[in-house]
């Protein structure tokens, strides 16, 4: 699927929303990240560059998730920072992943991308309680890729 038709079908204020909403409840960063295609490239090694380049590995507390979601393939893989990776089985984010998958199935991409962000945002607000001085470290609007590392 082009990353173009995606997006004509998903309500990007609604999974904005549900990054909001996640956030309320603990001092991590959930980040959703839309990349037209791999060209080729290894799904988790695209998804950690991107990681990276988004900046979720400068989290105070190293607690951001990636959702990662590669458009003409429809691959899917979740990341989690070192804060919390050490707190989850390892295919705690596969899980996740393979429900979403499921989702894009059934053309339910919103709603899979919103339960996707609850899941992981019920896990990392369990580890990660808000906190008074918390702030929104990272935005909570999709980002965008047009399948080229930038760097
Ligand atoms: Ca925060
Ligand atoms: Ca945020």
């Amino acid at each position: 699927m082009k990353q173009k038709e995606l997006l004509a079908q998903i309500d990007q204020q609604r999974i904005s929303d549900a990054i909001s909403e996640a956030e309320k409840s603990c001092s991590g960063e959930i980040r959703v990240h839309i990349e037209s295609s791999l060209r080729g490239k290894n799904l988790r090694e695209f998804a950690e560059r991107t990681f990276e380049r988004l900046g979720l590995t400068k989290t105070a507390q190293r607690n951001g998730v990636l959702l990662f979601i590669a458009a003409q393939e429809q691959q899917f893989v979740i990341l989690g920072d070192e804060g919390i990776n050490n707190s989850v089985t390892p295919d705690f984010w596969d899980q996740i992943a393979v429900h979403l998958t499921e989702k894009f199935k059934a053309a339910l991409y919103t709603e899979g991308i919103v339960e996707a962000i609850q899941s992981a945002g019920t896990h990392l607000c369990a580890i990660f309680p808000p906190h008074a001085s918390d702030v929104d470290e990272l935005p909570n609007e999709i980002s965008f890729g047009t399948g080229e590392h930038e760097k």
